[in-house]
């Protein structure tokens, strides 16, 4: 009997292991370890979450006739780590082979490497046939510099898979359409609510509880996140008659009243490979061939982008630059993460809405994660690994080949510039430009040195100031240092001031 060992995040039914007609010599294992619910502490939603789907994935193989040896967290036998309990089944099941599915993250591709050693037995890896890039195709793309470029790495992907292309030109003559995406959203059109679903998922949570998992988050129900496949493939239409009209167009917007806007919440059916990510953009490429009249290019070549540009590229990015993102810390940041992030509770309004969106639903959109949170982390001088902890632990999605890159790389700069070609900043005028959260804020958004400006306003000038050896040379920063080089000295002392005794504050 072979030992096909399956992750949480591995729940492709469409893989090929489950296409061969034979299936008697094939045991497939899954286990819930707390090597996997201990590495860093995690919303309760998100292993709830990943649980469910888990367990479900489980019948949905034994009902289509698979051998499936399934070990819950609170069973007596689970040894709680990969090599302990494959150890026990060997015996068991008279095991002759283990084969698996590569790992996404590198601290499990390490574990899984080290099968060949630690049993005699054949053991052979397998790819997990998601993403649009194979492994060798990223480390050959990772070995030419251009494509550490967005979007020359984008450009090749939508050519190489003829995604929104005809005779290798863009469709509609251009190959992004930023320009006429992201407005504030002023209720000019009705957010359609987000799909829920009735899932009982009691038996995770007691499960969880008799073992005294540590989680934090708010938990009533995970009702926004699918445990099945036939659930994701609801979200993603749902997500393309509903949400995908407008999605370019508010993609960066936030609102006190809104947690979703049009984003699609699709990342977590993705991430645990319930979704395949060419399935979803085949999908919204169908869908706009045969309805133009319904939604616009602009609108599906972001969503587009995001997909086959944005998260193939960070995957890129985390297998060819894993050491130097992990231990990165350029801008040599070392203070705790400010409380917020754990309360929710700030009389900064932006922060404290997105922290406890964040909180509430184990979610936040892009820009509440990198222009709010990330940027505040940053200009408070949070270190790295702070941050890391909190974005793997916090998000439903999170994984950590496509948590990493972002939150170390493009929010933090703390890669020096792998990720993103400047670091992502703003003062509070950005954040008033896409939200409403200004309005309703106790600071003055105007303002930058008075004991009721807006934190922001001080802490971007001194984060320039500070790091001017590291970043005036930038050519995408130019702009910002040449506004501050004509700032006056004496305000600028005032704003290093303001900014010193924020940092030093932190809990604002
Ligand atoms: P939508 O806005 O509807 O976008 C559609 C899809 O595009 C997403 O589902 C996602 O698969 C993909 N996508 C969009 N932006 C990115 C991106 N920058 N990188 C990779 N994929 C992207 N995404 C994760 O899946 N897991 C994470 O742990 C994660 N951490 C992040 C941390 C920070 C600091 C930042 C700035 C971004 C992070 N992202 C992460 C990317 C992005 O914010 C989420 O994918 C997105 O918010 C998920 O919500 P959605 O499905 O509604 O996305």
């Amino acid at each position: 009997m072979i030992l096909r060992l399956l992750l949480g995040d591995q729940l492709n039914d469409a893989h090929s292991w489950f296409q061969e007609q034979d299936q008697s010599n094939y045991l497939y294992v899954m286990m819930e370890v707390q090597s996997e619910t201990n590495y860093v502490k995690q919303h309760k939603q998100k292993i709830v979450a990943f649980f469910s789907a888990m367990r479900n994935f489980a019948e949905t193989l034994s009902s289509k006739g698979c051998q499936v040896y399934y070990i819950k967290i609170n069973d007596s036998l689970n040894k709680h780590s990969f090599e302990e309990n494959i150890k026990g089944l060997i015996e068991s099941f008279s095991i002759t082979a283990i084969h698996y599915q590569l790992p996404d993250e590198y601290r499990l591709y390490q574990v899984f490497k080290n099968f060949k050693s630690i049993f005699s037995l054949e053991v052979k890896a397998f790819e997990t046939e998601h993403f649009f890039c194979s492994l060798s195709e990223i480390a050959e793309l990772g070995k030419e510099k251009k494509y550490y470029l967005l979007e020359n790495f984008y450009r090749h992907l939508r050519k190489k898979h003829q995604v929104l292309v005809i005779n290798d030109k863009p469709l509609g003559g251009k190959w992004n359409f930023d320009a006429e995406n992201r407005n504030k959203w002023k209720n000019q059109v009705p957010i359609p609510h987000v799909v829920h679903f009735k899932n009982d998922v009691s038996d995770v949570v007691e499960d969880l509880k008799a073992m005294n998992i540590e989680t934090f988050g708010k938990f009533t129900s995970i009702s926004n996140y699918p445990k099945s496949r036939e659930q994701a493939l609801l979200q993603l239409d749902y997500f393309i008659t509903h949400l995908l009209p407008h999605f370019g167009t508010y993609q960066d917007a936030m609102h006190t009243d809104e947690v979703w806007l049009f984003h699609s919440n699709l990342s977590f059916a993705m991430n645990v490979k319930m979704l395949s990510p060419n399935e979803v953009v085949q999908k919204v490429e169908d869908y706009y061939g045969t309805n133009q009249d319904k939604v616009g290019l602009a609108q599906v070549e972001g969503f587009i982008r995001q997909i086959l540009g944005w998260r193939e590229f960070v995957r890129m990015v985390y297998w060819n630059k894993f050491n130097e993102l992990k231990s990165g810390n350029f801008l040599e940041h070392e203070r705790a993460l400010p409380e917020v992030y754990w309360t929710g509770k700030s009389k900064m309004k932006c922060v404290a809405t997105c922290a406890q969106n964040s909180l509430d639903h184990a979610y936040a959109h892009h820009i509440q994660r990198l222009m709010v949170l990330g940027n505040y982390a940053l200009l408070m001088e949070s270190h790295p690994d702070e941050v890391d902890a909190w974005y793997l632990g916090v998000y439903v999605d999170a994984i950590e080949w496509v948590q990493l890159p972002n939150t170390r790389g493009m929010s933090q700069f703390a890669d020096g510039g792998i990720v993103a070609t400047k670091p992502y900043i703003s003062s509070a005028n950005y954040i008033d430009k896409m939200s409403n959260y200004c309005a309703s804020c106790s600071f003055d958004k105007k303002t930058k040195t008075e004991e009721n400006s807006c934190p922001f306003n001080s802490l971007y000038w001194h984060f320039l100031d500070r790091n001017r050896n590291r970043l005036e040379s930038n050519q995408r920063m130019k702009m910002m240092y040449a506004m501050m080089n004509k700032m006056d000295q004496q305000e600028l002392s005032k704003i290093n001031e303001r900014a010193h005794f924020l940092i030093e504050k932190r809990n604002l």
